[in-house]
């Protein structure tokens, strides 16, 4: 199985997996982003699925061939980069359910950041939860599950992922590549050793590239006073579209994705300010505003521009 999972989720799921009459309560994966929760989740339905019923599929039963050419009549993944999931009485979710397994034992539904779907949503949701089916199961995938209604917590089995350490994270990379890595060290730092950000990091240069270049953003304005942030910041909101890296990222998911890799760069800031007793209080505020800007971002179709310079301005 191509992932790395902490003990406690491995012996979780492959508990599961032996018998069929443990598979009949929903499950909530949860996490921080990019710890492979929905790969998790993908491989782990797949496993169900599988006549095989092998952990992480065995590739060559019906089931899995057809998971692999992404046609499996009881499997539903819902994955989106808007900022809600839309769902009304005819989405694929609820249609899902009308009815029986297909192909194999079990109908399975994922729904990644599941904390996308909006209130009516997720009540009708935990009608679902509510009158668990034998033949089918949930998987929610969530960075974010205080975003859920409680009720649907209290009725779904959380699932917690946990950054693994870095000799985990070593010696999983060593089996995966089967050769050295070029800078393995760095990229696990630049990846906060997450390992799904690690194998993008190693499998796309681009995105590491463009994290790089999103710190040193940072670096300028740290070292800038406000008119030359503010002409960094024109630039940042001007350029959005010229960028090549960009490409599939809308304007705003680019901005959460730039502040995001400031806060990372701050927090291990802050870590040193911590051991050496230097300058908390100032990077404190400039995780807490930082903080406060991503949700800006993620909250309102603002001035961009404005909301940058205003962070700017109150932290610096
Ligand atoms: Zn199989």
């Amino acid at each position: 199985m191509d992932l790395l999972l902490n003990d406690l989720v491995k012996s979780f799921l492959t508990e599961r997996l032996k018998d069929d009459s443990n598979l009949n309560q929903s499950l909530l994966f949860w996490g921080e982003s990019d710890l492979g929760k929905l790969t998790t989740a993908k491989l782990f339905a797949k496993s169900i699925l599988c006549s095989n019923n092998k952990l992480g599929g065995c590739n060559d039963c019906e089931n899995c061939k057809a998971i692999n050419n992404n046609w499996h009549p009881d499997y539903l993944l819902i994955d989106t980069d808007n900022d809600n999931i839309v769902v009304d009485d005819t989405s694929p979710i609820f249609k899902f359910f009308l009815y029986k397994p297909q192909l194999s034992k079990k109908r399975i539904l994922i729904i990644n950041d599941c904390e996308k779907l909006n209130l009516t949503t997720q009540s009708s949701l935990l009608k679902l939860l509510e009158e668990p089916k034998n033949d089918f199961l949930i998987i929610l995938v969530s960075s974010n599950p205080q975003k859920l209604l409680k009720t649907i917590r209290s009725r779904v089995i959380p699932i917690r992922f946990t950054k693994p350490s870095k000799k985990e994270l070593i010696s999983f990379i060593e089996s995966k590549y089967q050769k050295d890595i070029k800078n393995l060290d760095y990229l696990i730092d630049l990846a906060e050793g997450k390992p799904a950000k690690l194998i993008n990091f190693i499998e796309n240069q681009s995105s590491s590239k463009l994290k790089e270049s999103n710190i040193q953003i940072y670096k300028n304005i740290l070292k800038s006073n406000f008119v030359k942030q503010s002409s960094i910041i024109k630039d940042i909101v001007s350029n959005l579209k010229e960028k090549d890296e960009l490409k599939n990222l809308s304007k705003k998911n680019y901005l959460k994705t730039l502040v995001n890799d400031w806060l990372s760069f701050i927090e291990n800031e802050l870590y040193v300010s911590i051991k050496n007793k230097e300058d908390l209080k100032k990077k404190q505020k400039q995780f807490k505003n930082a903080l406060q800007l991503l949700q800006y971002i993620d909250a309102y179709n603002a001035n961009y521009r404005l909301l940058l310079e205003t962070f700017c301005l109150t932290t610096f």
